[in-house]
């Protein structure tokens, strides 16, 4: 149907224009190469752009991407980097990554690595060139480490969500799908709750909402099995190409998370990122049928 539509609007732009000059009936000759140019550039503009992007109109204003953790950016780097250039471009960090511990830097969990994981994402987010960070304080784990009461936290993160949205006013929201990158359940949650809170305010066709995904291709790419989730390509509606200098804004920032990741693994992940030159990633935007239904 889009192809049909794209068509039908070209030929009509064509036929008005002849219309307007009389020449509709005067010179069929003309029509003929008219109709046939019209869907060349018809199909052929279907095939170069066979998903939506984020740049098939106006950028957006504002792009608010939201995910768990301080480095949970990561993921979309290159796309922040990209929006970064064009649009207002906000990071949200919902918990402070407080037991974030890593054999190779040797940090406790608690304040003191809260204190150095905020540094690492401002320094992330200044390499992207968007907004510095936006930290909601919630403790990783979200009390499912037995930690903490997990609905009281629960509660009062989403609330703080719901707030920062209202703050920030974004046409578009980044976060995780169903299967949470790597399923951690921060991950997970995170986009839940967010995805919840457009539902519940009646903000879903006000502000887009794009899930992140890979495909099961991607997955394969990294050095190490990190338990990736994916999604199957014909549900990634959304096709995000990046520049080889955006990819390098993100490794920079990537480079800043010296809690999480060693010199060699840095080093791996880099490359394996240098050898798949697609410079891809994909999202599923969040879309309602307008349509009301009374059955399945
Ligand atoms: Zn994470």
């Amino acid at each position: 149907m889009p192809k049909l539509d794209r068509i039908f609007v070209v030929l009509m732009a064509i036929f008005g224009v002849m219309r307007a000059k009389n020449y509709f009936f005067k010179s069929t000759s003309s029509v003929v190469p008219c109709i046939l140019m019209a869907l060349f550039f018809a199909c052929n503009n279907q095939k170069e752009h066979p998903k939506a992007s984020l740049t098939d109109s106006l950028p957006p204003k504002t792009v608010m991407a939201i995910f768990a953790h301080p480095d949970d950016e990561t993921t979309v780097g290159p796309v922040l980097a990209k929006y970064a250039l064009i649009s207002d471009v906000h990071l949200v960090v919902a918990t402070d990554g407080r037991y974030g511990i890593n054999d190779h830097s040797g940090i406790p969990a608690g304040d003191s690595l809260v204190v150095i994981r905020k540094k690492e994402t401002a320094c992330a987010c200044a390499e992207l060139g968007i907004n510095p960070p936006h930290f909601l304080e919630a403790k990783d784990g979200l009390g499912l480490n037995g930690k903490h009461n997990f609905y009281m936290q629960a509660a009062a993160l989403k609330e703080r969500i719901h707030a920062k949205i209202e703050e920030l006013k974004p046409d578009v929201i980044l976060t995780f799908g169903p299967d949470g990158d790597t399923g951690h359940p921060d991950h997970r949650m995170v986009g839940l709750f967010t995805t919840e809170i457009l539902l519940r305010e009646n903000w879903a066709n006000a502000i887009d909402l794009y899930h992140f995904g890979w495909t099961k291709e991607q997955t394969k790419k990294f050095p190490k099995d990190w338990g990736l989730g994916y999604v199957n390509p014909n549900y990634l509606n959304t096709t995000i190409h990046f520049s080889p200098e955006e990819e390098e804004k993100a490794f920079s920032s990537l480079q800043c998370h010296k809690s999480q990741f060693s010199k060699e693994a840095f080093a791996e992940w880099i490359a394996a990122e240098r050898a798949d030159t697609t410079n891809v990633l994909y999202f599923r935007k969040f879309a309602l049928d307008s349509a009301l239904l009374n059955a399945f």
